[in-house]
């Protein structure tokens, strides 16, 4: 099959299927130009998996907020990015009623930016919330904040990044497992598919034997499981060639 012929079919399938999810995971926004921490330049390489899990780490939080602060500054604050056409595709696509729901792995708020809500399960970036009171603020004002800690506008509370640190669950996660495992049909956006609990939702969800497709840059761990696999350097080629053929067919749904 040709690429064009593999979007005709993906579009065939969104088409005929009202419950159909999308999962996405880093690839989607490194064309944002938001790096990829697990990927070849990410921080999981150049600084090692244990340095980064010990201090992105909810205990290091708790008992060194200074230590936790510098770094998280350093490697997780980024400058702010617009959403990619991925983002803005997928946000049209469920829109218009060919994807029901999105799950994410991301934290960087841009499918929410896009204009969809997410269900998002390892937080978002650009909230922090008050240890104290749960008042929330934004990431600017944490950038913009005079010390290493942010502290709580109302309280002086410390604040912590609203996102899922190593030693803490998931956010979302009941909602996001029945979302993915009732699909009737799942797309996987830019993940490789390696980080649970998400990768297991995937896994019950294809044990009933229902279609899975792929799209993502190199090979995922399941791989062996997808009905389509499709290998793209750029997900938003991918997602502009489905919508085409979607809008084309008046698979309005
Ligand atoms: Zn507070």
């Amino acid at each position: 099959m040709n690429v064009e012929q593999e979007y005709t079919k993906i579009a065939g399938l969104i088409a005929g299927e009202p419950n159909t999810v999308a999962v996405t995971g880093a690839g989607i926004s490194t064309e944002a130009g938001i790096p990829d921490f697990r990927g070849e330049k990410g921080i999981y390489r150049t600084l090692g998996e244990n340095k980064v899990t010990s201090l992105l780490n909810i205990s290091t939080f708790r008992k060194k907020p200074k230590e936790f602060y510098s770094f998280y500054r350093n490697y997780m604050m980024m400058p702010p990015v617009k959403p990619s056409r991925s983002h803005y595709l997928l946000a049209k696509m469920e829109r218009k009623g060919f994807i029901k729901a999105i799950v994410t792995q991301n934290i960087d708020n841009l499918h929410q930016e896009a204009g969809r809500r997410v269900i998002a399960i390892h937080g978002n970036a650009e909230r922090f919330v008050c240890t104290g009171c749960y008042t929330t603020a934004d990431a600017d004002y944490v950038r913009n904040y005079p010390e290493t800690i942010p502290k709580c506008p109302q309280c002086g509370g410390i604040l912590k990044p609203d996102v899922v640190l190593f030693g803490e669950p998931i956010q979302n996660h009941r909602l996001a497992r029945d979302t993915i495992i009732s699909a009737q049909l799942l797309i996987v956006i830019g993940s490789s598919l390696t980080v649970y609990p998400l990768a297991g939702f995937v896994e019950g969800y294809c044990s009933s034997g229902k279609k899975l497709i792929i799209i993502n840059k190199g090979s995922t761990a399941l791989d062996h499981a997808a009905a389509i696999k499709l290998e793209t350097e750029r997900s938003g080629d991918a997602l502009d060639g489905i919508y085409k053929h979607l809008i084309e067919k008046n698979w309005e749904v």
